[in-house]
């Protein structure tokens, strides 16, 4: 038996091999990573502790032997014949496949202007080190992107008292995931920390100066990082034949277009059941899709079905949101000791909410929104402002009826 292949060893590569043997995996199963590390979590990167670049492992040597999985460090995946079942690395080994997994994740997108090679990016723990090496008190950054991680690094330079520009092109920071209340909050702290913010401005050039914005306005800066977002990684699955768009396309049991081959993490868009296909960069969905992936390449037919759920901190707030906030649902406020929640209903039915708070603290409230949504409730949207309203126990009734 041939075994299985995993291309990618991050967040989702690294937790489908060991999710295949809790499942009762006996092949082999060969983990290819381009990366010269142990497997390592990235959200950590953009949230250094004592203002150090973390490197947090996803687990040791010892761990990847004792589970028989085959971590082959720092060699790329060049080429996939899905005729023949292999995989071609960049040190000229073939590897046969029986079922192989796509988890290549994604890349930072790149800047079009002239002097774009003067930015760093920031995907990985190298650009983790190359941001903070040459981040010191006193002296200024630009940050290309008003997205999580943008302004998750501008939080960490203003605490090591670096002065921050964040040059966006559209009109607020933080529009794409955030809901518009909280993307305002998060905003506005930003102002009273002293960051600079460039909105509606598009870059016309680097310099060794800084940045020149496309209305001529020159943003000085000794070290200019592009957080502009990032692509999925498909080439290889483009070139092996799959069907890809804004990723490689799987169906509700991340199978590609062929049929011994699955995609799961930032690099899948899944089929979904009213149309389409999503694709999600979030570290919870990276291991959860891992898990379904595992399993179905080992032939259970389960279809991934989670909410999607995701954390930013920023200074010492923390925001949460679950579901899909959508600007057409009904949005409904609710004070707590530790922040603000929204909670987010659609045709009554509570399908959305997100929390920004203090620390962890609306971790639990979040939690239980998790669950209310899981439960199919349609609460009262009065009652649900009233911060005494127990959740737990509109859950409890909730299971009870
Ligand atoms: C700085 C930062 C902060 C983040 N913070 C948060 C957060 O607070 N909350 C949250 O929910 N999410 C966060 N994320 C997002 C989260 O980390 C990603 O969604 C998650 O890492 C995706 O995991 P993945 O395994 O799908 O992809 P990746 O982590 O991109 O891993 C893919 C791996 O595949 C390798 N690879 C690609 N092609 C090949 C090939 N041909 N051969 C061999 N190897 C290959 C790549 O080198 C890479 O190591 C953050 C991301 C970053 C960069």
């Amino acid at each position: 038996m041939n075994g299985i292949v995993i291309i990618g060893a991050g967040e989702c590569g690294t937790r489908a091999a060991f999710a295949l043997r809790e499942a009762g995996y006996s092949g082999s199963i060969n983990l290819v990573g381009a990366e010269p590390h142990l497997p390592y979590e990235r959200p950590p990167l953009s949230k250094p502790a004592s203002g150090a670049v973390q490197m947090k492992l996803i687990c040791t040597e010892d761990m990847l032997k004792a589970a028989g999985i085959t971590y082959i460090k720092g060699l790329s995946a060049l080429k996939v014949d899905t005729d023949a079942g292999t995989v071609s690395l960049s040190d000229g080994r073939v590897l046969a496949y029986e079922k192989l997994l796509f988890a290549t994740g994604a890349r930072p997108r790149r800047l079009a202007c002239p002097g774009r090679e003067r930015a760093l990016d920031f995907r990985n723990h190298a650009d983790a080190e190359a941001i903070f090496a040459n981040a010191h008190a006193g002296r200024s950054v630009a940050v290309i992107g008003g997205g999580l991680i943008g302004m998750e690094l501008a939080s960490v330079l203003r605490g090591k008292d670096i002065a921050v520009s964040v040059i966006e092109a559209a009109p607020k920071p933080l529009g794409r995931a955030v809901p518009s209340r909280f993307a305002e909050k998060l905003h506005a702290r930003h102002v009273a920390e002293s960051v600079e913010f460039h909105l509606n401005h598009g870059v016309a050039e680097i310099t060794d100066d800084g940045v020149i914005l496309t209305n001529g306005r020159a943003v000085r800066a000794d070290l200019v990082v592009s957080a502009i977002g990032v692509a999925p990684d498909i080439a290889l699955a483009q070139e092996a034949g799959l069907s890809t768009g804004n990723g490689i396309l799987t169906d509700a049991h991340l199978r590609t277009s062929s049929p011994n081959v699955f995609a799961a993490g930032d690099c899948a868009a899944v089929s979904q059941p009213d149309g389409g296909h999503m694709r999600f960069e979030t570290w919870r969905n990276a291991r959860a899709q891992a898990e379904t992936a595992a399993c179905n390449m080992i032939g259970a037919g389960e279809a991934f079905a989670i909410l999607p759920w995701f954390w930013s901190d920023q200074y010492d707030l923390g925001l949460q949101v679950v579901g899909l906030p959508q600007p057409s649902h009904q949005s409904v406020p609710r004070a707590t000791a530790d922040g603000e929640l929204e909670f987010y209903l659609d045709g009554g039915r509570l399908v959305a909410a997100a929390g920004l708070g203090v620390g962890n603290g609306l971790a639990r409230d979040i939690k239980l929104a998790e669950m209310l949504i899981a439960a199919g409730v349609s609460p009262d949207p009065v009652a649900l402002t009233d911060p005494k309203l127990n959740l737990k126990a509109l859950l409890k009734s909730a299971r009870a009826a």
